[in-house]
């Protein structure tokens, strides 16, 4: 091996080297900043040359983050009553195919074909998504009333679908995915578990992980495939694009009568359950924290899920050992202060051989909430600097009230990212009432668009056809489902100019 080493120099140099940073602002591009940050240069999130297009690896700072959004959702997802299951990866073709509006998923799977060398007797799916592994099952499982409601999840696993483009969160042939599957006895119950997913996800993504959105009601012709009716949220991204967060579906009986999901009711008749699955988008989730939060030294990471919520930085002189010594000692001082003071509150010491402003620069890309820097001056006293991720502004941390001091500056922090997150989504609804002002601001600002429409059924989705063509992609997102607005007396369809039935919400979408 040895006579190799000088070819190797080069290259072994080149690694040791990495280079850290992202190189064009976020309101300059995008696209371009988002993929820096979710690569090595950046918050080293995924790598995406694992070799087979649309599959990438989950690095270590990515996959802790998307187990904290996990962790979030089984918390009020099972608080809610949802037991846990776990299904196999496959689906055996004849239960995929046999809702009719359902197999138009077919096209997007990937199949199975043979085991070793043989040929399978039948094509097995890798599921694209749940619904005909769980519910052949629960046409065996559920008897009587008394099994109702039935409310099951599946969570940390993925699915597959072969889609044509891709993007880190955004788009994957695999991702990460999480799935209920409930049944009830009437449609009213179904409904108000509906509500219920809509305030899961207002505590898991709004309260908790400050992403914004607002939850609508699609239009018939753009609901999941199987269901009577789709609601979701939908947050929109610095781009101006409509980023999915969850769909909760109304199925109906639709899925009951194909998989013979019976119950025998009180009356003793035997009746069809009434379905509904809520799948809150993992990808989509972390797409919108990465996005919506970061700025142009990096990630900004929620308390709720960053891996990290304090790094101790000690300013060290290479020249001066013995000062050294000595702020790594306060160093590791402070760290088991804060451990054994402040419950909760996960903190690392970077006692690696780099400069600090290596490490300012590389905690602040991993979006790590606060910093706190320790100096020779600082190694006898009770006082430390704190730094808040955001503001990035230095104060002084008192050392003696410690907890109470800690808690503010978390608070402080959770605020401001709040506050941000509001601000940025306030600004991105505006109103139209022409085709010509819906086109004029798709190019300038995109955002949501609030418009005056014919009809959210069948016959408005000639006008939305319409409008996708007109302005390029924009797409009827749906009524609000909270609250949702009227049209005004004479308002008119944008596209067609027949009288207004519903206010939508327009965007360009992923
Ligand atoms: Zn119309």
């Amino acid at each position: 091996m040895a006579k190799h080493n000088n070819n190797n120099n080069g290259k072994a140099q080149e690694k040791d080297e990495k280079k850290l940073g992202i190189t064009v602002k976020k309101s300059d591009n995008f696209s371009e900043w988002y993929t820096q940050l979710c690569a090595e240069q950046g918050a080293d999130l995924v790598d995406t040359r694992y070799g087979v297009a649309g599959f990438v690896v989950h690095k270590p700072w990515a996959f802790k983050i998307l187990r904290g959004i996990y962790d979030l959702l089984d918390k009020e997802i099972e608080e809610d009553g949802h037991e846990p299951l776990l299904f196999p990866t496959v689906i055996p073709e004849e239960n995929l195919l046999k809702e009719e509006e359902h197999a138009g998923f077919a096209p997007d799977v990937f199949w199975i074909t043979h085991g070793g060398n043989t040929k399978l007797e039948r094509k097995l799916a890798l599921r694209p998504t749940g619904e005909t592994a769980f519910y052949p099952m629960y046409g065996l499982w559920i008897r009587s009333h008394n099994d109702l409601p039935f409310k099951r999840f599946q969570s940390r696993i993925t699915v597959f679908r072969n889609e044509a483009t891709t993007r880190p969160f955004l788009r994957g042939r695999e991702f990460m995915f999480y799935e209920t599957h409930d049944v009830f006895a009437t449609h009213k119950e179904a409904m108000k578990q509906i509500d219920t997913d809509m305030k899961i996800m207002n505590e898991v993504a709004y309260e908790t992980l400050k992403i914004p959105f607002i939850f609508f009601k699609r239009p018939k012709w753009d609901k999941f495939l199987g269901a009577d009716d789709t609601y979701a949220s939908d947050t929109i991204m610095p781009d101006g694009k409509r980023n999915q967060c969850s769909s909760t579906h109304d199925l109906g009986q639709n899925f009951a009568k194909v998989y013979d999901v019976t119950f025998k009711d009180k009356d003793g008749k035997l009746k069809y359950g009434y379905q509904t699955c809520f799948g809150p988008g993992i990808y989509r989730l972390m797409a919108a924290l990465i996005a919506i939060h970061g700025d142009d030294n990096g990630l900004i990471l929620p308390t709720a899920v960053t891996p990290i919520h304090i790094v101790i930085i000690p300013i060290t002189f290479s020249k001066k050992p013995e000062l050294t010594e000595k702020v790594l000692n306060k160093c590791k001082q402070v760290k088991e202060l804060i451990e054994k003071s402040c419950f909760g509150i996960k903190v690392k010491l970077d006692d690696e051989d780099k400069s600090p402003g290596y490490k300012y620069n590389k905690w602040e890309l991993m979006g790590v909430p606060l910093r706190i820097e320790i100096g020779p001056r600082e190694a006898d006293g009770d006082e430390v600097t704190i730094v808040n991720r955001i503001s990035r502004e230095k104060e002084k941390l008192n050392l003696k009230n410690i907890e109470k001091e800690l808690n503010t500056h978390i608070n402080d922090f959770e605020v401001m990212l709040k506050k941000r997150a509001d601000e940025y989504f306030k600004g991105n609804t505006k109103d139209a009432d022409s085709l010509e002002k819906v086109k004029k601001i798709i190019e300038e600002h995109r955002g949501f668009i609030k418009v005056p429409w014919c009809s959210t059924e069948k016959d408005g989705e000639k006008c939305a056809e319409t409008l996708k063509a007109e302005t390029m992609g924009g797409v009827v997102s749906g009524i609000k489902f909270e609250s949702p607005e009227k049209p005004k007396k004479d308002q008119k369809c944008v596209i067609c100019g027949k009288e207004a039935k519903h206010i939508v919400y327009v965007a360009k979408s992923y």
